[in-house]
């Protein structure tokens, strides 16, 4: 896809998917490809996630790149005026105002890379992160392995009972589920079933 010459235009790629789908480790690996191409890289997550350390990303598998922690998306574009390539890391944990960051920084002829989770522990789109797939160039969506049955997981799993939307945690928190092994908390579970019914009652009614 890169392969295609891009003359002076920015451009916005999207690494989405589940906790433990490979993001960072893909994230890492464009990252790396940039510098060692000597191009100048800026790469940054936000001050919520520093689980594993607060200069890196780090992935799962413990691979690392150096990174700066910021506040809010607009310390990314106050930071990034040099970048030619810009990486951002767990991007669910922005608001809104990211959407607006990365527009301005592919408008500014720059290679912005976004990895973040694209469902919450209900199965829910998370915000910013649908707004992002709607304005991207590229998108690529990454799957972990259900650790009930093997398939491929496109869920993450919240192994403790809270309803809080963010909870910072790795695997003593979440584990990688696919559709079928799933469990969503029961309000979801109902709202789901209960729309299943009232569609197919309004096709009995219409035929
Ligand atoms: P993400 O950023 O999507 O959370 P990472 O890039 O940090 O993912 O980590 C991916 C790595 O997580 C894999 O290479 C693997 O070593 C590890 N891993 C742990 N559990 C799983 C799983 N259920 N499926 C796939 N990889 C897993
Ligand atoms: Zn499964």
């Amino acid at each position: 896809m890169l392969s295609i010459v891009h003359r002076n235009i920015g451009w916005i790629e999207v690494i989405c998917g589940s906790m433990f789908s490979g993001k960072s480790e893909e994230l890492i690996r464009r990252l790396r490809r940039a510098s060692i191409a000597r191009q100048k890289v800026a790469v940054f997550k936000p001050r919520i996630d520093v689980r594993f350390s607060d200069d890196h990303i780090v992935s799962h598998s413990e691979l690392k790149l150096a990174s700066r922690v910021v506040e809010n998306a607009w310390d990314i574009l106050e930071q990034s005026l040099e970048a030619q390539v810009v990486g951002i890391d767990e991007a669910q944990f922005f608001d809104r105002d990211l959407l607006v960051v990365c527009q301005k920084l592919a408008n500014m002829g720059k290679r912005v890379i976004v990895a973040g989770l694209d469902q919450d522990y209900r199965g829910e789109p998370f915000e910013p992160i649908p707004q992002l797939l709607a304005v991207a160039e590229y998108i690529t969506k990454t799957h972990a392995i259900c650790v009930v049955c093997g398939n491929p997981a496109n869920y993450t799993q919240r192994k403790i009972q809270n309803t809080e939307r963010v909870i910072v945690g790795a695997s003593d928190i979440y584990e990688a589920r696919c559709r079928n092994c799933f469990e969503p908390p029961e309000d979801v579970k109902t709202e789901v079933k209960l729309s299943g019914k009232g569609r197919r009652k309004k096709k009995e009614r219409s035929g």
